[in-house]
This record gives C-alpha cells, structure tokens and sequence, in this order.
C-alpha cells in the first residue's frame, strides 16, 4: 500500500529550495497550506501583518504550482491551522504529516497532539533555514552557568569562519564593534537617508487586503503604506539594495532616533528572514562579498552580521530551551494593563507617539524604538508582561513568536530574570533625550523628575530604581544607576515616588 503523505508548510516557512519540496512524488506526497483566520486573530494583529503573511502565502503558493509541486491551498478558513488538518488528514486517508519544526511552541505541541489522535506518523524536520539547530543551541548551552549572545556568537564566527583572519582570530582585532556603532544622528538631523526599496502591492496583494479590509475592519493599523517584500524575487531586490545603499551607515546610527525617520538606515529584512523568503546565509554571504570588494566599514559589516548570525540565531535557540515558562515569566510581578494609547498612539509622550505612530502605519519600529522606548516604558510602567508581549505579537510584520518572546520578555522587560541579559534596560528621558528629538517638541521636559513638566519615562525611571535599589547595587552593571540615585535629596525621592503613583494610576490619559 502507498503511504499518503501530507506535507504542511507554514505561513512563515515560504523557502522555495526547502529540501521538503525536493523530489516530490505526486503519486504519494503533496504539500498542504491554511490560512487560518485563527492565526491572524489570536492577538489582535495589524492589518498589514495579516496582509503580509497571506499576500506572501497565496504567492509562495502559486510558485509551487508553477513547478507543478502538488500543492492544496485552504484559503480563507475559520478553522485553526490543526483543525483543518485533522479533516484533511482523514479526507484524503494520509499516514503520515511531515512539516518543519514550527516557529511557535503551541502549534508543534497541537501538531504532536493530532497525530497521537488520528495515529498518523508525524515527521517533524529541522528547519535548514537557520545556522544553528535547536539541539545544537542546547548542547552550546548544556554547559554555561549563563547564556550570553556575545559568546555564543564567537562559536557561531569561529564554526561557520565568518569574519576571521588568517590566524581564527576576529578580522580587525575585536569581536565586537558596539562602540563605534552607538552614535546619534547630528543635532541638525540624518540629513538624507536612501529610502528602502518599496514594492506596489500587485492583484494578489489588492485582493488579499480587500480581504483584511472587510474581515478585520477594526484590527489596529493600516494598509496605505503597505510596501513590503511577499515574494522571494522582491525579497532578494529588496537584500540587493540594502546591501549596496544602506549597509555602509547602518553600524554607526543603529541606535539613532529621529522623528519622522521611521527607518533610519536599518535593513528591513526581518519579515522576508522570517517569512523564509530570505535565507540567512544568503545574506550573509552577500555582506561578506560586498564588503570584500568595497568600501564599507568593518564595524557597519560586523554589526549587521552580529544581528544576523547572533541575536537572530540566539534568541531562536533560547526560545526553544525555556518554553514554555517564557510565555509566563514575571520576574518583577508586574501586573498593570497596557495603556490603551499603544493601540492608537494617542498619548503626550512625543516618543511613544512617534514610534506607536509609525508602528500602526508601516507595522515597523527598529530596535531601539522597540526596546528603549516602548519596551523601557513598558517595563518602567510595570505593565504584564504577557500583554506586552501580545502587542507586540500583534503590531509588528516580522512577529513571530520565537524571535518576538525572547526579546520582549527576556530582553525588553527582563521577565526572566536576566537569563539571558545582564542587566534591565532601563532609561530616562535622558537617554531618549540623547539618542533622537523627540524631546525637543514634547510637552514633557526630559531632565525634570516630578511636577506636571516631569517626564513619564524620568520619573518612572527613578521611581524603578528605588524600588529594585538592592538589587541594582549587588549588580556591578547597575551599581552606577543606584549611585546617581544616591545623588538625589530623600524628599525629592519622595516626590518622584509620588509623582509615579499618580502617573501610574491615570497611565491612559498621560
Ligand atoms: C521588544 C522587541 C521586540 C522585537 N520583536 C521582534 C520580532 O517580533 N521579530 C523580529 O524579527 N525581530 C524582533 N526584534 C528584534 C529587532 O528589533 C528586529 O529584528 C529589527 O528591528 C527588524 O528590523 P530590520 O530588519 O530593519 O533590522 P536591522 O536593524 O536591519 O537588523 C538586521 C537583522 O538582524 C536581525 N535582528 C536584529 N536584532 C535582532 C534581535 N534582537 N533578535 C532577532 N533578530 C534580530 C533581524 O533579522 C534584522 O532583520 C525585537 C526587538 C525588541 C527589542
Ligand atoms: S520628554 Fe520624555 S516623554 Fe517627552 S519625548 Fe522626551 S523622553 Fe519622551
């Protein structure tokens, strides 16, 4: 008897040169694609985050066929992704189910749980798209007191000989960079950056958001400026003129803020390296060519490979390793709702305005928006770690949850305790103040503590400080922090710790 066998991609497992996809025999195997209304629900998704996936779906689909790739494409169910599954599975008698490690923890568990059900076999692949697999990451960590991305991007430079000299050691000295790549834009401004390569949305891309338009009318975010990549062709045009235009000033100004400069130098490949429409080491390896025949910087080079072959491949592995407690860590106890402006960008703090601003528009802020503006006041504000992480979820194109939990809960709100981070990152208005101009127009005064001038981020900095002091003080990281804390009069402590709680209790009005 032939063994029927289904082969499932995901909505985020859109690589053409897949080896699930090699040698295909349609006598016995063909693969299986859902859109599942579910999926784009399940948090509250911006509209261009649905748009994106199944634009990038109904496109990868149709380049299967073009190969004649025996492909059956559920478009538009109600169902969840296993739900269809577990139908299809007994419609079509299959045996067994081959998909690819899934990129969220709950859908392996549910894919795990239906062949137990239906008694099928399921074979579950690594996915060939990262550099470093699951279990490798695990044996890496098996033996480390503490999990620290600066180390475990050496092993990935030393095994894969990236950015190496003759001798193994790191190409110009360093491992790292960081110093050279943490300025801030002159007090004039960027001046002009290249705009990213935009695409115009093509029949598929129209009929999909007519789609999202009437089924998710009051889902955040908008489609206007929709222009991201839903096809490898474009995802690879889109590496092409990253690398010729904007790589050179990406290492310098990656921390830089700017208002109304929603893209700094940044790359914007996130969602096509999610997606799969874009592979790692392809990038990689044009960084690497590029630079070999070049100009471009050392430091811009290694910090944008350090991204890559680091932080992405990192937080992959972590994730992997502390779910499912991730999704419910609360290192701090925090239990105050998300302000409902996240969802509008409605609020007074000019930083919070320009980066949820830009976020509901284009489903895009860079790292430092994410992490030293929404994701500081977030955890500034003691906000639920697990509705912090939701937005999150929801309102970025490239979110998924393995890349989006790690770097919500472990590094933005240091959930976890620090396994993974030394520190929280927490900052004033100072620091805001500093890195962008926002703070030139807001009707908050960054260098102000409490009072009604007194920045949100500034007071519920100092307000955070003196409530985790002992801790802070046993972390030689840290200990600077509590020392300039000790530089601020006790009744001054008092009145910022007032002038908190009050902030705190009317948070959707500040
Ligand atoms: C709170 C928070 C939430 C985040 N959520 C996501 C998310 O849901 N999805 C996501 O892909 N990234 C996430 N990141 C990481 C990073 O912010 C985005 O990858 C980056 O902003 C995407 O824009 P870009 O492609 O222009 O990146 P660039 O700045 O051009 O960086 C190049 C590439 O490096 C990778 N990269 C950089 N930093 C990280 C990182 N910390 N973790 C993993 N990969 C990284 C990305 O693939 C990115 O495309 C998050 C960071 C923070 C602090
Ligand atoms: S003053 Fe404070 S709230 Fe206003 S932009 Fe600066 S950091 Fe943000």
């Amino acid at each position: 008897m032939i063994e029927k066998k289904l082969i499932l991609l995901l909505g985020d497992q859109l690589d053409i040169n897949s080896p699930l996809l090699m040698g295909i025999d349609p006598a016995s195997s063909e693969v299986i694609m859902v859109e599942s209304r579910y999926e784009s629900d399940y948090v509250w998704s911006h509209k261009a985050k649905i748009a994106l996936f199944l634009s990038a779906m109904r496109h990868f689909a149709q380049a299967l066929k073009d190969r004649n790739i025996p492909v059956t494409y559920i478009k538009e169910s109600s169902l969840t992704i296993d739900q269809v599954l577990r139908t299809q599975i007994q419609e079509k008698g299959a045996t067994q189910l081959i998909c690819i490690e899934p990129g969220e923890w709950r859908l392996m568990k549910a894919l795990e749980e239906l062949a137990s059900d239906l008694n099928v076999k399921l074979i579950v692949h690594e996915d060939a798209h990262f550099y470093c697999t699951i279990n490798e990451f695990k044996l890496w960590a098996a033996d480390k007191k503490e999990l620290r991305m600066e180390y475990f991007y050496r092993y990935m430079r030393k095994k894969h000989q990236i950015l190496l000299d003759q001798e193994a050691q790191p190409e110009g000295g360093a491992w790292n960079y960081d110093d050279q790549n943490r300025r801030a834009y002159s007090k004039n401004g960027p001046g002009l950056i290249s705009d990213p390569l935009k695409f115009e949305p093509d029949d598929i891309t129209r009929e999909v958001f007519e789609f999202v338009e009437q089924q998710y009318p009051n889902h955040p975010g908008s489609l206007e400026h929709f222009s991201w990549p839903v096809t490898r062709e474009q995802a690879l045009s889109a590496l092409d003129h990253f690398v010729n235009d904007r790589l050179e000033s990406f290492g310098v100004y990656q921390d830089a803020m700017w208002k109304e400069t929603p893209f700094g130098w940044h790359s914007l490949l996130s969602a096509a390296l999610n997606l799969k429409l874009l592979n790692p080491r392809e990038v990689i390896e044009q960084v690497l060519a590029t630079y070999q025949n070049s100009q471009l910087s050392l430091a811009s080079v290694e910090g944008f490979v350090r991204q890559i072959l680091g932080w992405r491949e990192f937080v992959r592995g972590v994730y992997y390793l502390d779910m499912p407690d991730m999704k419910k860590a609360n290192h701090y106890d925090h239990q105050q709702p998300l302000p409902g402006w996240y969802w509008t960008g409605q609020t007074q703090m000019n930083c919070m305005k320009d980066a949820i601003g830009q976020t509901l528009k284009y489903g895009y802020a860079h790292h430092i928006q994410r992490l030293m503006i929404t994701g500081n006041f977030a955890l500034l504000a003691e906000v639920l770690p697990e509705q912090v992480s939701d937005w999150y979820l929801a309102v970025y194109v490239d979110a998924i949850e393995w890349v989006e939990l790690p770097n919500v809960a472990g590094m933005a709100l240091f959930a976890n305790g620090g396994r993974f981070t030394s520190k929280p990152y927490v900052a004033s208005g100072a620091y805001v103040k500093r890195m962008s101009n926002y703070c030139d127009r807001c009707q908050y005064k960054p260098e102000v503590r409490y009072g009604d001038d007194a920045c949100p981020m500034t007071t519920l900095y100092w307000n955070f400080l003196m409530k985790h002091q002992d801790a802070f003080n046993q972390n030689p990281r840290t200990r600077l922090m509590t020392a300039n804390l000790s530089k601020i009069g006790l009744a001054d402590q008092k009145m910022i710790q007032i002038h908190a709680k009050s902030i705190l209790d009317r948070i959707d009005s500040i």
